[in-house]
């Protein structure tokens, strides 16, 4: 009788224990949701300061445009890193023009099968 009582609060602590591991690993869970959050903010803000804040894209054109936008020089689709040396300042609208241009890429890709299709024109 007296071992069973001794028992009984090992038991009773138990729940709370396991309690505690579950918030935890929810915790865990939604901090690892949180990616592409503050981390890539930092590197985003390092990318814009390291290119001046100047649209990469259109200072190859001989244009100068404050960039508002980082982007992947290689795309994360076609194999790019997520590195800072793939990385780029870049404006809005070329931004659109890259994704969009990336996009169409893609789809003729996947479609031929080949890489014959270059969208550079410069
Ligand atoms: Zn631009």
């Amino acid at each position: 009788m007296a071992r069973l009582q001794s028992l009984r609060p090992q038991v009773a602590s138990l729940p709370s224990r396991l309690k505690s591991t579950f918030t935890l690993g929810r915790e865990q869970e939604a901090y690892g949701q949180g990616r592409g959050g503050r981390p890539w903010r930092r590197k985003r803000d390092a990318v814009l300061k390291r290119d001046g804040y100047v649209c990469q894209p259109c200072k190859r054109n001989n244009h100068t445009t404050m960039a508002t936008e980082v982007d992947h020089v290689i795309p994360q689709a076609e194999g790019g890193s997520d590195d800072e040396t793939n990385l780029q300042a870049i404006c809005d609208p070329c931004h659109k023009a890259k994704t969009a241009d990336e996009a169409k890429r893609g789809a003729n890709r996947s479609r031929s099968g080949g890489t014959s299709q270059r969208g550079t024109r410069s």
